[in-house]
């Protein structure tokens, strides 16, 4: 297996080192190979980096609470005038059906008056 092969493997391996999870294979090459060493350094940094972003807090602008609660407001209304909307087609809806049938039951009604009685 050449150097460059064992390189590969390794820096497939090196994002254990964030967990301190790396084979004893892996830790032996890193105490002879330079460039894994610089490859293990850089997962280092990011790693103490990531670290130092646990514990920042990032503050809200203060004036951020007043347009989030006005969309709200604004989310909510719409979503209300949709229900009534909905609710409007609905009755209309069955209105128009009922007017219908109630149209074809006259209709029929009348055509059963005329064949009984013809004129
Ligand atoms: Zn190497």
């Amino acid at each position: 297996m050449t150097n460059e092969t064992v390189c590969l493997q390794t820096a497939q391996m090196l994002p254990g080192i964030v967990d301190g999870d790396l084979p004893a294979a892996v830790v032996k090459h890193l105490e002879s190979c330079l460039r894994c060493q610089a490859e293990a350094s850089r997962y280092r940094k990011i790693q103490r980096e990531l670290e130092k972003l646990r514990f920042q807090v990032a503050e809200p602008p203060v004036d951020l609470v007043a347009p989030v609660l006005a969309a709200l407001d604004q989310a909510v209304a719409r979503r209300s005038r949709i229900r009534i909307a909905a609710v409007g087609i609905g009755v209309g809806s069955a209105l128009v059906a009922l007017g219908t049938v109630a149209g074809i039951a006259l209709k029929l009604r009348h055509r059963v008056t005329s064949a009984i009685a013809p004129a």
